[in-house]
């Protein structure tokens, strides 16, 4: 094989990555990922998965994957335009469409191509895409995708919406786009402040609820059930699969016209293949469970209430996250580092975090926590952090 041409400042490149403390690893995971995971051979008890309802196990979303692959084969054969959309497919679509209680709703085969696409396909050249500077990078590169001009605004910050709506006056169709749960913060997007400055400027709003649906409101209809937006004032929802599900891939909901020009010209949706049928059918599953076993959220709940109170008394510096994603701030990417090995050697996997995933000088733990946690696990977790943080 030949080396590139510029293959030496490639490897210069990662030798500095690495000596920056940035170098990024992959990791064997053997069987189950669950809240104990084997990884590299070795045991953990983790709180590294966003399988926030614990539905990734669940014997019935299994068995309806299984029941449809064993009939239908495993790959869909083709883009869903041509002969990839099955009936499960459809049936999920209708099904998330009242859940969501949206006109209608579209598949993609994974959240970064559903951003990409619904970006790139509702705005043109003229337009104005306003996001907040925090946002999950796939929407970042679906405004760069698109050909609209890119605005941001600082973190929550609603002056500044403001200022990018009133600076954007007169120039063409503006969307304004936001995590609905940031995915790095574990906070939440201010919904009814968002949808009240887009409605007084005629702007449009797109919010990526990956973090939200399935585990925030009641019945877990996400951020818009968290905030009680009425349904007459919904933005543009993206949902995915990945993470509270259980199962993988992705959805836009939304009025029957947006999901119209979707299908039409969604790059992302047209060009690639449809997700397989199984996982449409366990995801229906999924949505089913998601909506009776509320028992999952509220046993959630108690569990971030369990870990915040007793972070707080040993003094680890936490970040104002209601959510199941609880970050610890670290001094920097060395400490976060340190910090991550000595929880590993207490048989303990969270999410080391560095830049660029997160900004320069925000390096973090990131928690996450599952409804298959239980109590005495939280305990483990704090007692090995006052361990970790302590050397
Ligand atoms: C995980 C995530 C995505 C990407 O979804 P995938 O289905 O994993 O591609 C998009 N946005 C946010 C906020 C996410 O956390």
């Amino acid at each position: 094989m030949a080396q590139l041409p510029w293959h030496t400042q490639l490897q210069q490149s990662l030798q500095q990555r690495r000596k920056a403390g940035l170098y990024r690893q992959t990791r064997q995971r053997q069987g189950e990922q669950s809240v104990e995971v084997v990884v590299d051979g070795q045991s953990f008890l983790s709180f590294t998965s966003n399988d926030y309802l614990g539905l990734a196990s669940h014997p019935d979303v299994r068995a309806a994957f299984i029941d449809v692959a064993s009939k239908e084969g495993v790959g869909s054969g083709a883009a869903h335009l041509l002969t990839g959309h099955s009936v499960h497919h459809q049936q999920l679509e209708q099904e998330l469409a009242a859940f969501c209680q949206q006109q209608a709703v579209l598949l993609f085969s994974t959240g970064y191509m559903a951003n990409m696409g619904v970006i790139d396909a509702l705005m043109g050249r003229h337009d104005v895409v306003i996001q907040d500077k925090l946002n999950h990078a796939s929407l970042l590169d679906g405004g760069r995708l698109s050909e609209a001009k890119q605005w941001r605004y600082a973190h929550n910050d609603m002056q500044q919406l403001q200022r990018r709506l009133d600076q954007t006056r007169d120039v063409g169709q503006r969307l304004i786009v936001s995590d609905g749960v940031f995915s790095m913060d574990g906070d939440l997007a201010p919904l009814p402040e968002i949808m009240a400055l887009a409605n007084q400027h005629r702007s449009a709003v797109l919010i990526d609820d990956a973090h939200g649906i399935g585990v925030l409101g009641p019945q877990g209809r996400g951020s818009v059930e968290h905030w009680q937006i009425a349904a007459d004032n919904y933005p543009i929802i993206v949902g995915t699969f990945g993470k509270a599900f259980g199962t993988a891939g992705a959805f836009v909901a939304a009025d029957e016209v947006v999901i119209e020009t979707l299908r039409q010209h969604a790059r992302s949706y047209i060009y690639t293949t449809a997700q397989p049928a199984a996982i449409a059918a366990a995801t229906s599953v999924s949505l089913r469970l998601l909506q009776v076993e509320s028992w999952r959220r509220e046993k959630l709940q108690a569990l971030i209430a369990q870990f915040r109170r007793g972070a707080i008394h040993l003094g680890l510096p936490l970040m104002d996250s209601p959510t199941a994603i609880q970050p610890v701030l670290m001094h920097d990417e060395h400490q976060a580092m340190a910090v991550g090995q000595s929880l590993e050697q207490q048989g303990i996997l969270v999410g080391v975090i560095r830049p660029p995933t997160v900004p320069a000088g925000s390096a973090r733990l990131r928690i996450t926590f599952s409804a298959l946690h239980e109590p005495e696990h939280v305990e483990r977790l704090l007692s090995a952090l006052d361990h970790a943080c302590a050397h």
